[in-house]
């Protein structure tokens, strides 16, 4: 198919050229005298992205599933009771793992478009005086239907009751995009990935853990050999990897951290809002369409789940927008299978780039029939991105003047083209 593939599923995201071509490396010697240069230099400013000056960073060679295991199997003993909550397919398969690994879960089942039920939890942690729950699960993002969640809530909650539970979060598809704060909010444990807000393939699976959790660590009696955090840390404390580590991988990272510290992470947080807006006023004011999130609170600035009609398959709209138009949406998954569409808006994103996908979801939901008013979505995100400015937006203004008394070719123009240097 002729021109390129619009790829707006959550998660692998676009990966910026630049990332690509730092990737494009010759195979090295992983022991040289050279390679803690680069070991060093990616762990530290992933620092920055988890908002951590105490937390460890830690990188395996694995995905977000991965970082799950590698958390609760550090920190855990078995039989350890964890508190967690299901809210969507994320939260529900890091359920799954803990049953499996052979850890008690207390699951909490709230309606999928809602998040952590931060009450609930405050409850039950008061109820837990003998402190038999060891951790507390909390997926900030669940990509599966849009969600966010308030994890400085549940930090609260567990602080209300002085309960010395591990805080577990799952940050794969929120980390460099939605905001997160490690230190802040006394997390213990982060679990991302490196294909959402990182820009990169999936290969990495990414955590920090806080002093705390690595003091639980020393304790557990849990089995496990190629997540131990021991070995890694070790090993990173020289600047190398207990096993060979994924070079081009790392080398894709360094350049992604470099672009991130261009940028600047809080710009990067409020492009993913303002995003997130225009495709909010899309779904809201275009189509008159809803988001499987069931309240403005929950909205996620990543993903968007959007509520097909009564009557449409949504993997229907899904199959159409990518056989006919070359876009890539997500699917509804287990409870909410067909029920919806997702259009993820993270990482290596724009304007025109998030009015294509609009454009191509408008065809692809007209051409299975939902009725909505062709244009309509793509005209309230554009009257959305046209009256609301990000900060990086703003420093812009200035050539945008230049290029307004370009066009007019007259002396006005050369005067407006001065003033503007002013
Ligand atoms: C993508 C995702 C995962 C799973 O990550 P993999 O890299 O596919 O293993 C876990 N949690 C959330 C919230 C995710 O979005």
């Amino acid at each position: 198919m002729a021109g390129r593939n619009f790829l707006f599923v959550p998660g692998p995201t676009n990966v910026p050229e630049r990332v690509q071509r730092a990737m494009v490396v010759s195979m090295e010697d992983h022991r040289s005298t050279k390679f803690p240069e680069l070991t060093h230099s990616v762990l530290t400013d992933l620092k920055a992205v988890f908002k951590t000056t105490t937390g460890t960073p830690i990188i395996f060679a694995a995905t977000g599933t991965g970082g799950w295991e590698a958390a609760l199997t550090n920190c855990l003993s078995p039989g350890d009771l964890v508190l967690a909550s299901r809210f969507g397919q994320f939260s529900h398969l890091w359920i799954d793992m803990v049953t499996r690994l052979g850890f008690q879960v207390e699951t909490v089942d709230c309606e999928w478009g809602e998040g952590v039920p931060v009450e609930k939890y405050a409850e039950i942690l008061a109820r837990d005086k003998g402190h038999t729950i060891k951790a507390v699960l909390a997926t900030q993002n669940e990509t599966a239907t849009g969600v966010t969640s308030d994890i400085a809530a549940v930090r609260a909650a567990l602080d209300a009751c002085d309960h010395p539970a591990l805080l577990m979060v799952d940050a794969v598809s929120s980390l460099g995009s939605i905001d997160f704060r490690m230190d802040e909010w006394g997390v213990d444990l982060c679990v991302s990935g490196s294909q959402k807000g990182l820009m990169l393939p999936a290969g990495l699976g990414i955590v920090c853990a806080s002093q705390k959790a690595l003091n639980a660590r020393e304790k557990s009696t849990q089995p496990r050999c190629f997540f131990d955090f021991g070995d890694m840390i070790k090993a990173n404390g020289t600047g190398y990897f207990p096993y060979t580590p994924a070079l081009p991988m790392l080398y894709g990272l360094r350049e992604a951290l470099n672009m991130i510290k261009e940028e600047g992470l809080e710009n990067i947080l409020t492009r993913h809002t303002y995003l997130a807006s225009g495709v909010r006023a899309a779904v809201f004011d275009g189509w008159g369409m809803k988001l499987c999130a069931k309240a403005p609170k929950w909205y996620s600035d990543t993903v968007s789940a959007i509520l097909v009609p009564e009557g449409i398959n949504g993997a229907h709209v899904i199959d159409v927008a990518f056989r006919r138009y070359n876009l890539s949406l997500g699917a509804g998954l287990s409870k909410v299978a067909g029920k919806l569409f997702r259009i993820g808006h993270l990482g290596d994103l724009n304007e025109l780039m998030v009015l294509g996908a609009l454009a191509g979801c408008e065809m692809a939901m007209l051409d299975v029939g939902v009725k909505i008013e062709p244009g309509s979505g793509v005209g309230a995100a554009q009257k959305y991105f046209r009256e609301h400015d990000t900060i990086a937006k703003k420093k812009v203004a200035r050539s945008e003047v230049v290029y307004a008394s370009q066009s007019t070719g007259s002396n006005e123009g050369a005067t407006a083209g001065a003033a503007a240097k002013v």
